[in-house]
């Protein structure tokens, strides 16, 4: 037997960020902060990220580059992986993330590589409720998904590594 199974996504799409809360604005305009600290020297494409944690702090992080270019981190990471170090205890809430760079102009929000979505993905599954994912970019279009796992269908869980007996 075989039958074709779809996944649906879906997002919320704002032409700006007055559609937003004061909350989803401000971690926006913090990712957007956070990306003018990137170290990214040579792909000059400059990417900030903001988590919210429950505990109302917020995390930015930015991509950092090496010339020994698989060394480097993305943006989302910098910032998770720093906020589940110093917070362990806290549920990531949301995550904004922003991008600019001055070789090309970037129209439509960004969004994160594989590797990131894996990342969100776990932290998502063990904290047991999504984390909001904002997507925008310099300029006022925003995405708004739901949850981590939207973005990565059929994804890898520790439930996979789980022996058949
Ligand atoms: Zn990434």
């Amino acid at each position: 037997m075989s039958k074709k199974i779809s996944i649906e996504f879906e997002y919320e799409f704002y032409d700006s960020l007055k559609g937003l809360s004061k909350t989803d604005q401000e971690l926006i305009i913090a990712s957007r902060k956070a990306a003018k600290k990137a170290y990214s020297p040579y792909s000059n494409f400059h990417v900030g990220s903001a988590v919210l944690l429950d505990n109302k702090k917020v995390i930015t992080g930015n991509n950092q580059e090496n010339v020994a270019f698989s060394d480097g981190t993305c943006a989302e990471r910098t910032a998770l992986f720093y906020a589940r170090a110093q917070y362990p205890n806290s549920a990531i809430e949301k995550i904004a993330i922003s991008a600019y760079s001055n070789n090309f102009k970037l129209s439509k929000p960004i969004s994160p590589c594989g590797s990131c979505r894996q990342v969100l993905a776990e932290y998502e599954h063990i904290q047991s409720f999504p984390i909001e994912i904002l997507l925008a970019s310099n300029y006022d279009e925003v995405y708004k998904i739901k949850g981590a796992t939207q973005l990565l269908p059929l994804l890898f869980y520790e439930k996979n590594l789980q022996e058949n007996n």
